[in-house]
């Protein structure tokens, strides 16, 4: 299995060499050079394994340049009880009229990002061991995603993690999750700026190629390829705890920001799984459902993104959707760049004639999710199944309601744990979230954070100081 890049401009390479690489040189993505396949018998014989077992079934398709026994491995190591707190690793439970909700956020920093994090985590140190090598991550985070990292790159040999984030711009419970850590290749740096500013410091720095070489620096975004493969493993694992056959179809709803989480969905797809639906649910923010209802992509300024109450969701340049208009423009790369050429300069692109094609051939529909919506729907899925759900969980359970059909599961991605949001279930229910067990003391443990100022000199000293290799 090799890659190319959605822009054609990249000589195919193996998943170990895209592992730790961002953008591919040509300012495309690394796509599989074909999907894999996978037959019914081969699904049913996957139905009684471990979550772990069935994550190297499915990496193993894409991932041929690390040897099986060492991928089983880093599975087992990935997804273990311990860390995601049951054996199951990914619960299903029924809500009503045909909905299910698949828990994806089980694992430590209580989001669904930790299910490709924790993997991403063991297959860098692997790679990085076996070349003798050393990785400086550097990211911004507004929140989930940082501390998803830092929870899978603590105390990994080889792996130092350089985390900006706003000074006093993230809730109590998101700072205290990230700033309790206190292993020693975790660095978090709260920089007196807003979150818009930091990603600029690390566009910056990772643009400045001298420094980035002599540094490794590296990155965890959610263009990482490995982190979409392993995101395939629970649209599988879902479809085999919700069916009892071959053929059995299933819907999955995905409360989408940056097209990461329901990409995978269509790998899966294309792969052979039997997903009749594919519902992307956005917030206020909904460039991506304007494009399932118009065929033009038309992403928005920072000025008109809206902040609100599924915070995560708040993006209006979806970095995955490049790899989804490779495959429906047919894989036609240079197609792929002109469109991209036409977004930077006209600030939209038109496939409104490739429109009857969204849901017919790729089953993909949409619908958008409001402030009044989320309340609502906490209430309701309380009310009626007795299960408290996040704002973003809301925002894909509102929208997936209006495609159920008779006799197809629904299954609703849970992408993050209410207590992450507690002032939403508050404004919702008029109590807050119960705080997990575990979490009590999370905000009376001690931080360690350096705040700098906000600016390019500052974060590349620190670096320079502070970076392993
Ligand atoms: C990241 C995130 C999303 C959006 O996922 P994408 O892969 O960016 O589409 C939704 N909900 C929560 C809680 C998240 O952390």
């Amino acid at each position: 299995m090799k890659y190319v890049s959605t822009r054609g401009g990249m000589a195919p390479q193996p998943f170990s060499d895209i592992l730790l690489e961002g953008l591919a040189p040509d300012g495309g993505l690394a796509v599989p050079e074909a999907v894999p396949q996978v037959c019914a018998e081969q699904l049913e014989s996957w139905r009684a394994l471990p979550y772990h077992a069935l994550a190297a079934e499915v990496l193993s398709l894409f991932v041929t340049d690390i040897p099986r026994t060492t991928l089983d491995a880093l599975t087992r190591a990935a997804y273990s009880a311990e860390v995601f707190k049951s054996e199951d690793i990914v619960p299903l439970r029924p809500l009503y009229d045909g909905m299910s909700l698949l828990g994806l956020s089980e694992g430590p920093t209580l989001a669904f990002k930790d299910m490709a994090m924790q993997f991403l985590g063991q297959v860098f140190a692997h790679v990085l061991h076996e070349r003798g090598a050393t990785l400086n991550i550097l990211g911004a985070t507004s929140g989930d995603t940082g501390s998803a990292a830092e929870y899978a790159m603590r105390g990994k040999a080889g792996v130092t993690v350089f985390m900006l984030s706003p000074n006093g711009r993230m809730s109590a419970f998101q700072r205290a999750q990230m700033y309790c850590l206190q292993d020693a290749n975790i660095h978090n740096i709260a920089v007196n700026g807003v979150f818009d500013e930091a990603q600029d410091i690390v566009k910056a720095l990772s643009n400045d190629l001298a420094f980035k070489a002599r540094y490794n620096l590296g990155a965890v975004n959610s263009i990482n390829w490995a982190r979409i493969a392993a995101q395939v493993v629970y649209y599988f694992h879902g479809w085999l705890r919700a069916t009892s056959g071959p053929g059995q179809q299933v819907s999955f709803a995905v409360p989408s920001g940056n097209f990461g989480n329901i990409l995978a969905g269509h790998i899966a797809r294309s792969m052979g799984l039997p997903i009749r639906r594919l519902v992307l649910a956005t917030n206020e923010n909904n460039v991506l459902e304007e494009f399932f209802r118009t065929g033009v992509y038309r992403p928005r300024a920072a000025a008109q993104t809206y902040a609100t109450s599924s915070p995560s969701m708040d993006i209006s340049r979806a970095s995955n959707f490049e790899r989804f208009v490779f495959d429906l423009v047919g894989r036609d790369a240079s197609r792929v760049t002109a469109l991209w050429h036409d977004l930077g300069k006209v600030g939209y692109f038109d496939l409104s004639a490739l429109k009857p094609e969204f849901e017919s051939r790729y089953g993909f529909v949409a619908g958008t999710s409001s402030h009044h919506d989320r309340l609502v729907t906490i209430r309701t899925v309380m009310d009626r199944a007795g299960v408290l759900i996040d704002p973003h969980t809301a925002d894909g359970v509102k929208v997936a309601a209006t495609f159920v059909e008779p006799g197809i599961p629904m299954l609703v991605l849970e992408t993050a744990l209410p207590a992450k949001f507690s002032d939403v279930i508050q404004e919702a229910l008029g109590r807050p979230a119960p705080v997990p067990p575990g979490f009590e003391d999370l905000e009376t443990l001690p931080q360690k954070f350096t705040v700098l100022p906000c600016d390019v000199a500052s974060i590349r000293a620190y670096i320079t100081e502070h970076a392993s290799g």
